[in-house]
């Protein structure tokens, strides 16, 4: 009997002792932190990504992206104060500061009077390193939220100037949209330069980057005339891929004071915009990668890391299924495209511009070429869907106009050769777009590691950066 009560005692203290060490564990502050935001990335597009890596096993289920497994999900609305539908600027304030704004405004209240503390800002002045990466140009909208205060987005320059001034120390990914520099205007780079950053542009300069660097503007060593790194379906070995900004950054930021990195996968919503679905599948899988360099981390300190990955908005209203295909799917069609709609639009203007190329067919080999379209070697096409090219070819020639708002509808303000191929390739592959813009749809939230459980369930993109801040056990913008 005496026995008998001990045991029962000693089970009820070791089951109180692992109940304390577990709470102990979960209440764990998260000394390192990764905040990814893949700009314009709804569900669809996280689905289709994962479907394209099965594509040629024609099954949708292998959860090939790194972040779909984690183990704490959650679902965020993205409304702005004065718009249903958000904007990149409105989004990420929101994401950055755990306030809502106005349309275009950066890091500032609604009314862009008053500018508001952002979670790097909070991470920075609590002794933590910061670190921005974008692969789109550094003071482009999301990145901005994070260390700028600006009525508008479209203030470059302005931007650009605060981004020294913020003490980061690393901003890797894209370049400047604007360089600035003119008529005896102080250009950014010298501004940078002024204020203790070191610069570097190439590759060699990139990977030779250490420890000791002080602060760091890591650019891109091809950048598109936007400061943009080119799209992941477009990428060659010339190019630094977004996964070794996020590697690099580790390496420079660890310490034992902890890190916080946020890092903006821009370029699904601008292929998103475009509604060129296989660009945008290859830079969700770019995003995954980077992913993948913080999981790395993330297994050497489990318990004082968190990674949390989401979306500042949907773009696109994209979805699996196209009324041309009804309930089938055959994702692996997107492989036959072979660069972005981008930069076909790029090639095809410059080829369209020497007078031989100046006709239909000519259109059709390319459309045949570089998205395996029609011709001998592409996927047979029906007489609609030719029409269609055809007719886009016209308008891209100017040989024939339509009135602005039927265009509009027809190719949103893109190539209309380049985005009735990629239409077409998406439908045939069981994908479909409802617009240029973005939508109002609720965004996932993928999150591991230390602090993760109050991710769970339904709420406000306000809410995650307050969240993140409490893992993290500081306050800001109080
Ligand atoms: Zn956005």
């Amino acid at each position: 009997m005496t026995n008998q009560i001990n045991f029962n005692k000693l089970f009820k203290s070791l089951l109180f002792l692992i109940l304390l060490i577990s709470a102990s564990l979960s209440a764990q502050e998260a000394k390192y932190v990764f905040f990814f935001i893949g700009d314009g990335m709804g569900l669809a597009h996280v689905a289709a990504a994962e479907a394209f890596m099965d594509a040629d096993d024609n099954k949708n289920t292998s959860g090939g992206l790194s972040f779909t497994k984690f183990p704490v999900t959650g679902l965020s609305t993205t409304f702005a104060e004065n718009r249903f539908i958000t904007g990149s600027a409105a989004a990420g304030t929101a994401l950055a500061t755990g306030h809502k704004t106005s349309i275009n405004t950066i890091g500032m209240d609604a009314a862009k009077k008053l500018p508001l503390e952002t979670i790097a800002e909070g991470a920075k002045k609590n002794g933590f390193k910061v670190g921005i990466i974008s692969s789109v140009s550094i003071d482009h909208a999301t990145p901005a939220c994070f260390y700028a205060h600006q009525p508008e987005r479209n203030m470059y320059y302005q931007i650009a100037l605060e981004l020294p001034a913020s003490h980061f120390d690393f901003f890797g990914g894209g370049g400047f949209k604007d360089y600035g520099g003119a008529d005896g205007q102080i250009s950014v780079v010298e501004n940078a330069l002024n204020q203790g950053y070191k610069i570097t542009d190439t590759k060699n300069e990139f990977y030779e980057l250490k420890k000791g660097d002080g602060k760091v503007i890591a650019m891109g060593s091809v950048l598109e005339p936007s400061g943009a790194m080119r799209y992941a379906i477009d990428q060659t070995h010339e190019d630094i891929p977004l996964k070794d900004f996020v590697s690099k950054s580790i390496e420079l930021l660890y310490s034992e004071k902890g890190f916080f990195i946020m890092c903006e996968e821009g370029k699904i919503d601008w292929a998103a915009h475009e509604n060129d679905g296989a660009s945008a599948v290859n830079n969700v899988i770019a995003l995954s990668e980077a992913v993948e360099s913080a999981i790395d981390f993330y297994r050497k300190h489990p318990d004082e890391t968190l990674i949390v990955v989401t979306a500042d908005h949907e773009t696109g209203g994209f979805a699996m299924g196209s009324s041309l295909k009804k309930y089938d799917s055959d994702i692996k069609l997107l492989k036959l495209q072979e660069i972005s709609a981008q930069s076909f639009t790029v090639l095809a203007d410059s080829l369209f511009s020497v007078r031989q190329n100046q006709n239909p067919e000519f259109a059709m080999h390319l459309v045949e070429v570089y998205f395996g379209l029609g011709g001998e070697t592409g996927i047979p096409l029906s007489d609609y869907e030719t029409e269609m090219l055809e007719s886009a070819y016209f308008v891209s020639a100017g040989k024939t106009e339509l009135e602005s708002n039927q265009e509009y509808q027809l190719y949103g303000g893109y190539h209309p050769l380049a985005v009735t191929a990629t239409h077409i390739l998406n439908n045939r592959a069981g994908l479909g777009w409802t617009t240029w813009s973005h939508t109002a749809s609720p965004v996932p939230v993928y999150v591991l590691g230390a602090g993760s459980d109050s991710f769970n369930g339904f709420y406000d993109n306000t809410d995650i950066p307050k969240k993140i801040a409490r893992a993290m056990n500081i306050n800001f913008n109080n």
